[in-house]
């Protein structure tokens, strides 16, 4: 039995005071069933780190750099998350390789670090709405995954994997828990060649869930859980998914 996860993202959102109120909504609202972090931008780590104390909630960051260390102004390295005690990072997101031009193989490279950093990466993956309406799917997921399985070989088992249609992020369309369900299944079958831990494997669901979504897509056997951006903002709406997990 897998136990859900539940992942805010709070993406280029939030400030000194509107962190410290939502964290200490949240820690009001705990416990829940489901373990939760919060991914917060890289200046508010440390404050989200104090602001945890006492909490069962992890955090993390949302994104890494793919180097060790050295002469790449404005990145910020694994070993760097690590010293604040991230448990996660998020590697991938769609609106990094849109935006940034992330490759698969960036992906794959900063996943990798991340774990040589004792840091659980977040990776990743989904189609856009052109991709989904050529039947591309469930080809464009298997192949950002499979970057990832062959550069991390059998320590594919220690991440986490996000499918997160790019045509459901921030739109308010989510997708229906089958379609989910369906990419999910794609996407154990594929780690499930990959290394013989895959059945422990978390994959969440992310791409518009809300509160009043949430409960029908984490029922679906291969959904572990969510990756949450918009509702990870209000303390209500995230505790209610939260709770949903
Ligand atoms: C995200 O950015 O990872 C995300 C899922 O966003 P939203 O929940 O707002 O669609």
């Amino acid at each position: 039995m897998r136990r859900k996860l539940v992942v805010g993202n709070w993406k280029m959102n939030g400030g000194r005071v509107a962190n410290a109120e939502l964290l200490a909504a949240l820690k009001e609202a705990e416990p829940w069933d489901a373990a939760v972090a919060v991914c917060a931008p890289f200046p508010y780590l440390a404050d989200t780190a104090l602001s945890l104390q006492g909490s069962r909630m992890q955090w993390g960051a949302q994104d890494c750099s793919a180097h060790e260390s050295g002469a790449y102004t404005g990145e910020v390295s694994a070993g760097m998350l690590a010293e604040f005690g991230c448990h996660f990072v998020i590697v991938g997101h769609s609106e990094r390789r849109a935006l940034h031009g992330e490759s698969d193989q960036l992906v794959a490279d900063k996943a990798k670090i991340a774990l040589a950093h004792k840091l659980t990466p977040i990776v990743c993956v989904g189609e856009t709405l052109a991709e989904r309406e050529a039947g591309q799917t469930d080809a464009v997921v298997k192949r950002q995954l499979s970057a990832v399985i062959h550069t991390l070989g059998h320590c594919i088992s220690q991440v986490v994997v996000a499918y997160e249609p790019v045509w459901a992020i921030g739109t308010g369309k989510t997708a229906t828990p089958e379609q989910a369900q369906a990419v999910h299944a794609v996407l154990r079958a594929q780690l499930h060649a990959a290394t013989e831990k895959s059945a422990e494997m978390l994959i969440l669901y992310g791409g518009s869930v809300k509160a009043d979504n949430a409960k029908q897509l984490f029922a679906q056997g291969d959904i572990d859980g969510g990756l949450i951006g918009g509702a990870s903002l209000k303390a209500a709406d995230f505790a209610a998914i939260c709770k949903a997990a």
